[in-house]
């Protein structure tokens, strides 16, 4: 059995094999395909945008899907940017002007009103069908200025608690160990796991 994942971001490829490694299934990207149609991701949550994608990419090809969406919520905003999180500072966003976007939105507020939550949902479909949603958070506060250069997105502005490090001061390795997407995918990954095991025995 094969399992797509429903993304040509070469950074999440490496980041989801490796924690899919060790399932009965050989994984794959939309990489390996020609022709996948794109997916808008137009809908007002990370769940629908994450079903969507899995839904759609998975009646197209015809095989298991994992498709993901996450973005970073923060209190004082009301939990913007969430599902706005990569176009957050409008047409041409960069990553740079959604860290100044959002350090401009939160001012001089204290470090105690600066709470933000990065969120990853993952869905798994089969032929049009979801399956399963696995989902991941990493609690933390945002900081004053932007520190480090490892990693993407809010990475240089998020210090997750329990550390001293931003995200993008830490390095991949151990965001890799504590980030909303590695948590999800873990759970994922006991979708996927129940799902090709009810497969196997039902055909
Ligand atoms: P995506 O749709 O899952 O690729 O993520 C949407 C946006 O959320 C990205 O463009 C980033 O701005 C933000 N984001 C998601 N995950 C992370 C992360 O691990 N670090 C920093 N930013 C992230």
């Amino acid at each position: 059995m094969e399992v797509v994942l429903a993304t040509r971001n070469q950074d999440k490829l490496e980041e989801i094999k490796t924690l899919l490694k060790g399932l009965p299934v050989k994984v794959t990207s939309l990489n390996n395909f020609k022709g996948v149609p794109e997916v808008k991701e137009d809908g007002r949550t990370l769940e629908v945008n994450a079903k969507k994608k899995a839904v759609q990419t998975s009646r197209f090809l015809k095989r298991l899907v994992v498709a993901d969406d996450s973005g970073l919520e923060i209190d004082a905003l009301g939990g913007k940017p969430g599902v706005y999180s990569a176009r957050f500072s409008g047409k041409g966003a960069t990553y740079k002007s959604n860290n100044a976007k959002v350090l401009r939105l939160l001012g001089g507020l204290p470090i105690s009103k600066r709470k933000a939550t990065f969120r990853c949902v993952m869905a798994v479909a089969d032929n049009g069908r979801v399956v399963g949603i696995a989902e991941g958070r990493c609690s933390g506060k945002i900081i004053f200025k932007p520190r480090g250069r490892s990693g993407f997105g809010y990475d240089p502005i998020f210090i997750p608690d329990g550390y001293k490090k931003t995200f993008a001061e830490m390095g991949l390795r151990q965001k890799n160990r504590i980030s909303h997407r590695s948590k999800a995918l873990v759970r994922a990954k006991a979708v996927i796991k129940r799902y090709v095991k009810r497969y196997v025995l039902t055909f």
